[in-house]
């Protein structure tokens, strides 16, 4: 299931990010194409107007002079003396194809057609030519190439001299082919690179959420199994009952009540744990003497400390400490779990210290024991859901979930809780909480 969301997650990502990033490319190239078109075009105008220039300093058009401005613009050049090609063209044409022909008068008809001398702007030089020009982009059908031609119309009199110049765009084209390629070559590595990001991204992402599931589908696995077997002693303690012989069935519904009550402590213990991942386990603040918590702490398990032969005792602070901002009755609660779990794993003429301190602004509760501790490989692990250290396994009515549940309070405290060995032997569980 993650996986497939991972890929969703992925291919999403890189789809909506890739077609944001083409979609700006193509605005760019088209902004960027439309300006190299009017640049050139800005500039094959200027060479126009310099080629008139000339032509009004210099009346008569020499060969040498058509050559040297075909060369400087890389232009081609047609000349008609009433209508006649000029020696140049004639010269030129000798060795080309006859397509030079058909692209005159290709380009002669459009002009006719949309750009009438009337149409085009005229000036008048002090030599006494009459000119007339046009410039315009052109199609033709015949090679289906792009050109910028310019006609500059010398009247004088009954004679008319024109000059077509032709300014082929297939560099341009060629140049803007190649960046339309870099831009395509360019968006998909990024694309690419997106994608590898995205699937590293989107797996960062899933992964606390991967092993919440995990850990959730683990607790559920570890609750049935702790339930079944309660469950399996009530319903074959009351298959028993229903045959057994009055004197006997007593003893079967005495199991089935402490069973039913080790069920219910369980699910007790669940509950809370599965309450504390949600906004239900909350905490309710209030100023705490934590001093005559931990003495009524010590209060109710001193009887059954003595009842297991163990020396409780409780160890405070001379000076009077500050109230503690916490929930009293979570605290008490994380209190509970460390001297029910200390009484618990310390054997009979063992001993218990509970005791308060305040260090540096925080309030250190300590519970140090001296009975069976823990390995240093299960220290790590003793805060999981149902964990139990190996040596602890047959303890009755313990699922592995009191510590768990202290973690959890002392966590929505802004606290921690640590386990150490006791120097003398046993454990040492050690809560800091802030003042
Ligand atoms: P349990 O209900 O089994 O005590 P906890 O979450 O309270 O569950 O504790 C987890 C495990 O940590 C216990 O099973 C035990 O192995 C170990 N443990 C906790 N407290 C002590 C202690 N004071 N001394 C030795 N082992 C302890």
């Amino acid at each position: 299931m993650f996986q497939k969301v991972h890929r969703y997650l992925t291919l999403l990502c890189t789809g909506i990010t890739a077609a944001i990033m083409i979609i700006m490319s193509l605005c760019y190239l088209y902004v960027s194409e439309q300006a190299i078109y009017r640049n050139h075009f800005s500039s094959f105008l200027n060479d126009m107007d310099t080629m008139i220039a000339s032509l009004e300093q210099q009346p008569v058009i020499s060969i040498e002079w058509l050559s040297q401005m075909e060369a400087q613009g890389s232009y081609l050049f047609f000349v008609l003396d009433n209508g006649i090609p000029f020696l140049y063209n004639r010269l030129n044409d000798s060795d080309t194809d006859t397509s030079r022909d058909s692209l005159l008068s290709e380009i002669l008809d459009v002009y006719q057609k949309d750009f009438s001398a009337s149409d085009s702007i005229t000036r008048r030089s002090s030599s006494g030519y009459r000119y007339h020009y046009a410039a315009f982009s052109f199609t033709s059908s015949l090679t289906s190439g792009n050109y910028y031609v310019g006609v500059i119309e010398r009247q004088r009199d009954l004679s008319v001299l024109q000059i077509i110049i032709l300014s082929p765009l297939t560099g341009l084209e060629q140049q803007i082919m190649r960046q339309r390629l870099h831009f395509f070559l360019i968006d998909i590595t990024a694309v690419l690179l997106l994608g590898i990001f995205s699937f590293f991204f989107t797996g960062k992402l899933l992964k606390p959420i991967r092993e919440n599931q995990q850990k959730q589908a683990q607790f559920v696995a570890s609750a049935s199994h702790e339930l079944r077997t309660p469950l399996a002693v009530i319903l074959s303690c009351a298959e028993c009952c229903k045959d057994a012989p009055r004197e006997k069935q007593e003893g079967f519904l005495h199991t089935i009540r402490q069973e039913g009550m080790r069920m219910s402590a369980l699910i007790e213990e669940m509950l809370t744990l599965s309450q504390s991942d949600s906004r239900f386990f909350s905490v309710n603040k209030t100023p705490v003497e934590l001093d005559t918590l931990l003495m009524n702490a010590y209060e109710a398990f001193e009887p059954l400390a003595r009842e297991k032969n163990i020396l409780l005792s409780v160890r405070l602070p001379e000076e009077s400490l500050p109230p503690c901002g916490a929930d009293e009755g979570r605290i008490y609660q994380v209190v509970s779990i460390l001297l029910h779990n200390a009484l618990s794993y310390t054997e009979e003429n063992g001993s218990i210290s509970l005791s308060l301190s305040l260090k540096k602004d925080r309030f250190c509760i300590c519970v140090e024991d001296t009975g069976i501790g823990i390995p240093d490989e299960d220290k790590r692990k003793i805060f999981d859901c149902f964990y139990r250290a190996e040596k602890a396994r047959s303890a009755k009515g313990h699922f592995g979930l009191g510590l768990s549940i202290a973690y959890e309070i002392v966590k929505l405290h802004h606290g921690s809780i640590t386990v150490q060995d006791n120097p003398a032997g046993g454990s040492r569980f050690v809560v800091m909480l802030p003042g």
